[in-house]
């Protein structure tokens, strides 16, 4: 799933090899990926970041803490923003790097859950080499990178099954059950909310295709899709708890 927000961003912003290294085993599934984005320091204001790397013969050496990477114990590769200019404006000094968690100097600490399992992780990264031809995009133009793979993240998350329910799994849940007129409605009402979000995403694909970046739509999408997986979850919950209708005779 994550590896599939990177795949657009390298087919824009990649170089001939980097796609032709990264981007089969990564659709195939194959080569496992995780975001090195979100900083202690920088969350919701990504730009404020402040992991440093250091240009070194060959490359660059990336140092600092990354919070809430998800799967980072898991993955192969993950995909990072890095500060190169630390006098640049902040959203002009960041440069994007593909990144070997086997390197040496990555220290993934997960972070326990409540429920005991531990999806999310922090990440040291101490001196970490990252060779030049792991850069994607120009040095220091990596938040244009970021932000689309961000929207990419979008359109990801919005659909049913990244991150909740959608659709196949609401007809799931009510195949074989009988509903009341006003069930079959309200369900009715959620399937088509949800075919017009996807419908939104689809209007996206159909813009990334022709060149154009996702824009406002994946936001639109994501605020919209993530609100209708919590709005069916809710309605799933809730009809377990209703009686069910009184058999017609
Ligand atoms: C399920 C999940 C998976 C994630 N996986 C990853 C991952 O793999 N890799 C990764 O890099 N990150 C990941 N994240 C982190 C996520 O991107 C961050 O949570 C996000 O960047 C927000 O950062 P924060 O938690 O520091 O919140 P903050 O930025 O501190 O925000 C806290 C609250 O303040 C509000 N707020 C912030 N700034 C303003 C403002 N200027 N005006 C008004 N309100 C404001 C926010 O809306 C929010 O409600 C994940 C998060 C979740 C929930």
């Amino acid at each position: 799933m994550i590896g599939a927000w990177l795949v657009p961003s390298l087919v824009r912003y990649g170089t001939e090899e980097q796609k032709e290294k990264f981007l089969r085993p990564t659709l195939r599934g194959q080569m496992t990926w995780c975001q090195l984005f979100s900083e202690p320091g920088a969350g919701s204001d990504l730009a404020s970041l402040s992991m440093k790397a250091e240009r070194v013969e060959g490359g660059w050496k990336l140092t600092g803490q990354k919070i809430w990477t998800s799967m980072a114990q898991m993955a192969q590769w993950g995909f990072c923003i890095a500060r190169t200019d630390p006098d640049a404006a902040k959203h002009d000094g960041i440069t994007y790097f593909l990144v070997d968690m086997k390197a040496a100097g990555v220290d993934v600490r997960p972070l326990r859950e409540l429920t005991g399992d531990a999806l999310f992780n922090e990440v040291f990264l101490d001196a970490v080499f990252v060779p030049d031809e792991h850069v994607v995009g120009e040095v220091n133009k990596g938040w244009q990178v970021a932000r689309n793979t961000l929207s990419n993240e979008r359109v990801s998350l919005s659909t049913g099954g990244g991150l909740g329910m959608g659709v196949p799994e609401l007809l799931k849940f009510f195949a074989g059950k009988e509903l009341d007129a006003v069930a079959t409605s309200e369900v009715g009402k959620l399937i088509a909310q949800g075919q017009s979000i996807d419908l939104l995403g689809l209007r996206t694909t159909l813009k990334q295709l022709n060149g154009v970046e996702p824009g406002a739509e994946a936001s639109v999408r994501k605020l919209l899709g993530v609100q209708f997986n919590q709005d069916v979850a809710d309605y799933c919950w809730a009809s377990q708890a209703r009686p069910p209708p009184p058999r017609s005779r």
